[in-house]
């Protein structure tokens, strides 16, 4: 996906901010941190959003989901963290290769 500002990213033509990655996963910070703690976590696949996710991505889905706990641990996030994905335009998704948001710290906001 030529024109996805996260596959950019994974191939090293947008800058970002590494705070983990393995061969499934990069993990970086939020340009627009909304809590003291503002991480996104991506597939190295292109995956646009939870809609296109399917049997072949279990793997990926499984070992991501395990690894946050871990990451949020290793950035201080004892007490806990809040997960996020936004789903299409609806969900108020802005780019298009699926992210999960991980946030945390004393500066969470509200959840409306
Ligand atoms: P979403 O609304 O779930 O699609 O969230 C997209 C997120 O990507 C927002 O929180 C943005 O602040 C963040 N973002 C956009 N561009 C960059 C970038 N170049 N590096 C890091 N985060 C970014
Ligand atoms: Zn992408």
């Amino acid at each position: 996906m030529s024109d996805c500002l996260f596959c950019k990213i994974l191939a090293g033509e947008v800058p970002s901010d590494k705070v983990y990655e393995d061969d499934k996963m990069y993990v970086f910070k939020d340009i627009h941190p909304k809590a003291d703690v503002h991480l996104l976590a991506i597939p190295r696949v292109h995956i646009a959003s939870l809609n296109e996710v399917n049997d072949e991505h279990d793997e990926i889905m499984a070992h991501m989901i395990k690894m946050l706990p871990r990451i949020a641990k290793e950035q201080g996030l004892d007490d806990g963290f809040r997960t996020i994905i936004n789903t299409g335009k609806g969900g108020g998704q802005l780019v298009f290769h699926l992210h999960i948001h991980l946030l945390g710290g004393s500066n969470l906001p509200g959840f409306q």
